[in-house]
């Protein structure tokens, strides 16, 4: 199909509007509403070809995944496609206002002053500055800093950040916060974790019979910030209000960033319409950083001062988690100025012996009967013991269960450990756990819970 040339702004509108429709039928309704349904075409005072977006995370974004469809589209169309840029529409604004003015300027305007609260809610270095950025959280980092530039006026509402621990969820979403704080995009910001929303709402239905103060809180925040939202997971009470807090704020355009340690539809035991919201957003997730992004995290906490083999050392045995990755920098640096002596690999080898050794260990059958038994407040010999009582069968199969699918360990193996068992028994086991994973809520939990102490991420 050729179209006429574009010549006047109004042709070029309209044929934007035509190749955002094939754009639309070729990427599909749920990206086209996150990335062109707010880009417009127009011109650079050069007569070059641009698309409008609104801000610099859409351009880049954008441009590295869809420059090559929306040039074939336009020379469908018959624009020429030649030359085309990505043009954030705020970058004119802010470049025309240096930082300090610009926050004067809307000091001005805005004469209150935060209250303490607020800035005391986020922790000085978890910032953007503070934040490394790599593969595996490039997309989660981008969004969240979009969001912190212009909360409610992007296409991100709700962003829901999810990953497994210690990979910077809270960080990203401190970083968000703090950002809006000290840069003013947002005037009154909340940080709250999940958990202390839930004991908040408890206490206002307990002590305060009245759920409308507690929602009353909310009202005025313009950017919400609420980390670990998995825990609302079988919580019906408290789901219910929190979907009439997000409902309202949604609809005023303010801004909802979420975290979570798995994406929203694996969240068990959530309202549909709830996970459905979150749909309509962003969700974004972070993986563990790969090598090249430890050796860069290590870098930034350490400084120079590292030698490179330690700093690789580090990278190359702590692979999955950023939080026991600078909780070993910590104790090798203290330990090092406790000493006197300087960083050094056989250090460094003596302090994380133990830690790696603690990982070698993590995936064995009797690291998991220890996990289990701790957990069901038994003795690791009781697992194997020779008994049908029901305390003690259901800890030995959840074991077994893990073991099968944690180790490397063959079903023979599993069972000989479990009191001379036979292998039939190991995999009945498994079978009954699998299906009341299904069916029951407290055993999803307590794989779960036993999981993450099992894990590497743990
Ligand atoms: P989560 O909330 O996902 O469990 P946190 O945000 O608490 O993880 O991160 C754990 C620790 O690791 C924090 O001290 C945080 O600053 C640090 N961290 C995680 N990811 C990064 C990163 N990409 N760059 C710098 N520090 C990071
Ligand atoms: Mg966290």
């Amino acid at each position: 199909m050729l179209i006429t040339p574009l010549s006047s702004p109004v042709s070029a509108t309209s044929s934007w509007s035509l190749c955002l429709e094939s754009i639309r039928e070729i990427v599909g309704p749920s990206s086209y509403d996150t990335w062109f349904r707010t880009t417009e075409f127009s011109r650079t005072p050069d007569g070059l070809p641009c698309i409008e977006v609104p801000n610099q995370f859409f351009a880049d974004f954008i441009e590295e995944h869809f420059a090559e469809l929306i040039k074939k589209t336009l020379t469908q169309h018959g624009i020429d496609s030649q030359g085309l840029r990505f043009v954030p529409t705020q970058r004119e604004w802010k470049s025309m206002q240096p930082r300090a003015e610009n926050a004067i300027a809307k000091t001005q305007v805005k004469p209150i002053p935060h209250p303490v609260e607020c800035c005391s809610q986020f922790h000085p270095n978890y910032t953007f500055e503070t934040f490394v950025v790599g593969d595996s959280n490039r997309m989660a980092h981008a969004a969240s800093l979009a969001v912190a530039e212009a909360p409610g006026k992007t296409s991100f509402n709700p962003l829901t950040i999810y990953g497994g621990t210690g990979l910077g969820k809270t960080h990203l979403l401190q970083a968000i916060g703090h950002y809006a704080m000290t840069e003013m995009t947002a005037e009154n910001v909340l940080y709250i974790s999940c958990q202390e929303f839930t004991n908040e709402y408890i206490n206002y239905v307990i002590h305060k019979k009245d759920s409308t103060s507690f929602y009353r809180k909310f009202s005025q925040v313009e950017l919400l910030l609420i980390d670990d939202i998995h825990f609302l997971s079988g919580k019906p009470g408290t789901q219910k209000e929190f979907f009439r807090i997000f409902n309202n704020m949604l609809l005023e355009n303010k801004q909802i960033v979420l975290s979570s340690d798995r994406a929203p539809e694996k969240i068990p035991d959530m309202m549909a319409h709830i996970i459905n919201r979150f749909m309509g957003g962003l969700t974004t997730d972070i993986q563990p950083p790969n090598f090249e992004t430890r050796m860069a995290i290590i870098r930034k906490k350490a400084g120079a001062a590292l030698p490179d083999e330690v700093a690789q050392y580090i990278a190359g045995h702590i692979t999955s988690n950023v939080r026991e990755l600078e909780g070993t920098l910590v104790k090798l640096i203290a330990s090092a100025s406790f000493f006197g002596k300087d960083i050094s690999l056989d250090m460094a080898k003596e302090i994380f012996g133990d830690v790696i050794s603690r990982q070698d260990l993590r995936l064995t059958i009797d690291l998991i009967k220890k996990k289990v038994s701790e957990h069901f407040r038994m003795s690791v010999n009781q697992l194997s013991a020779h008994t049908r009582k029901r305390d003690v069968v259901i800890p030995r199969s959840i074991a077994m269960y893990l073991c099968k699918k944690w180790t490397k360990q063959s079903l023979r193996t599993i069972g000989l450990e479990f009191g001379g068992r036979d292998y039939s028994t190991v995999i009945h086991a498994c079978k009954k756990i699998e299906s009341e994973i299904e069916t029951d809520a407290q055993m999803r939990r307590d794989i779960e819970e036993l999981e993450k102490t099992i894990s590497p991420l743990a």
